[in-house]
């Protein structure tokens, strides 16, 4: 019997590619830069790496913003000084979380899983302030319980997010079901902990072997 839904949150319950590729869009011509699809993956890329580190607790969250940017600029021929490397991120961010919006599936499966009977929380590789901050701006109210690496002191794919996620949340790992688009991170690392676990694959890339895949959160009903 599944008691609880650990939600991811990028990718899964808001749309963080949409919300990128529309900040970078307003950003970068405030830098003389003209955004293209290449710019977005080459941001992207970047972003991935130093989260990273971040998740391993190696840099602050600020620090890794900064290497971003480090790598970032001259990669698309903007000088910077170091000094002024918060003031530039603060004009990207502030494009982002304006621009971040839920799924359309979003709120109703999160609302399906509640009236079903589990619990629902989020277990998030972002930092607590800024995930909490995009559920109260997508109007997830009633997601109380949010798991970051902030509070964990570790990051997926490493099981121990979802163990201690668990052990926090006072539910049994088997009794728990993982839900996100990525399958490294939110079901292979959730698998390993005990947890179950089910793919959000919305753009049909797979792993094409993986039995429980789903396409969007209308479909989250079946595993409950
Ligand atoms: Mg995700």
């Amino acid at each position: 019997m599944v008691r609880g839904v650990l939600f991811d949150l990028d990718g899964t319950l808001g749309d963080h590619e949409a919300s990128v590729t529309a900040a970078l869009t307003a950003w970068l011509p405030s830098l003389g830069v003209t955004c293209s699809a290449a710019t977005v993956e080459l941001w992207e890329e970047i972003a991935e790496r130093h989260l990273v580190a971040w998740g391993r607790r190696e840099v602050t969250f600020s620090e890794q913003r900064r290497r971003r940017l480090r790598d970032f600029l001259p990669a698309v021929g903007v000088a910077y000084e170091w000094t002024a490397l918060d003031e530039v991120f603060a004009g990207y961010l502030t494009h982002y979380e304006a621009g971040y919006q839920a799924y359309d599936d979003a709120a109703a499966a999160v609302a399906a899983v509640a009236s079903a009977g589990p619990a629902v929380a989020v277990l998030t590789n972002g930092s607590a302030v800024q995930q909490r901050g995009k559920l109260t701006r997508m109007g997830f109210h009633d997601i109380a319980t949010v798991f970051t690496p902030d509070d964990l002191g570790v990051a997926k794919p490493d099981p121990d997010a979802f163990r201690l996620a668990c052990e926090r949340w006072g539910l049994e790992p088997g009794s728990v079901l993982s839900v996100g688009d990525n399958h490294a991170f939110d079901v292979l690392a959730a698998r390993a902990a005990g947890l179950r676990a089910v793919h959000l694959d919305r753009a049909g890339t797979g792993p094409a072997e993986e039995r429980q895949r789903i396409a969007t959160l209308r479909e989250l009903g079946a595993y409950l």
